[in-house]
């Protein structure tokens, strides 16, 4: 029996590194954008993670025929009203790096009076098939903002997140123990059983 291929949607190569070793125990066959030829840059055009992850999700499972998993995620920091939220991979402009982002968050939050630095992780998953969505989950980590950025691990703002319960930020801990925390691998969970099932179905 032929083995299923599942598409990992996003050109976000942090987060291809991350879902690919999430999904790694599935049945599947992981495939990245670039291993099928697919160039797709999709316009986040909803104001919910939910919403960016299903387009996301449809556009990439309409273009490859493949069944696809996307993943809209971002950063909530409570101080600044949930701010960058939805608009995290924008949130200093387009064009800006991973550092800009982050010089950004900590600039704002120093500005703050209040030394809140509460702050989460959120992921939606979305898995589509060229007939539609057939599934989605959310995840969420809940942590705090560094004072400064610190480690070389993971990608985006991971050099100033410290999840809760532990005092290193996620790009100081092992790549293993974000895969065990993280909002990312919260969200797959909350689809492995519905993979399984639709790949044995197939
Ligand atoms: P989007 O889902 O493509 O809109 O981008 C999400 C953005 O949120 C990323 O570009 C990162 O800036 C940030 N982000 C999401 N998940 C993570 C993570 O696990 N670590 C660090 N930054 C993240």
């Amino acid at each position: 029996m032929p083995m299923v291929t599942l598409l990992i949607a996003t050109n976000n190569a942090g987060k291809v590194r991350e879902l690919a070793f999430l999904l790694r125990t599935l049945p599947v066959r992981i495939a990245r954008p670039k291993d099928l030829g697919l160039h797709l840059d999709v316009a986040e055009t909803g104001s919910t993670y939910a919403e960016n992850a299903r387009l996301k999700a449809l556009a990439f499972a309409a273009g490859s025929g493949a069944i696809s998993l996307a993943d809209d995620s971002g950063l909530e920091i409570a101080a600044l009203n949930g701010w960058p939220g939805i608009y995290s991979s924008r949130a200093a402009g387009p064009g800006a790096t991973d550092q800009e982002r982050r010089a950004l968050v900590l600039e704002r939050l120093a500005a703050r009076s209040e030394n809140n630095r509460r702050a989460r992780f959120v992921c939606h998953v979305a898995l589509a098939g060229p007939t539609g969505i057939l599934a989605e989950s959310e995840g969420v980590t809940e942590g705090r903002i560094a004072l400064t950025a610190a480690g070389t691990g993971g990608f985006g703002f991971d050099p100033i997140f410290i999840p809760e319960g532990f005092d290193r930020t996620f790009a100081e801990l092992p790549p293993r123990t974000k895969n065990e925390v993280s909002h990312r691998a919260r969200a797959v969970e909350g689809i492995r059983s519905f993979i399984e099932r639709l790949v044995s179905e197939e």
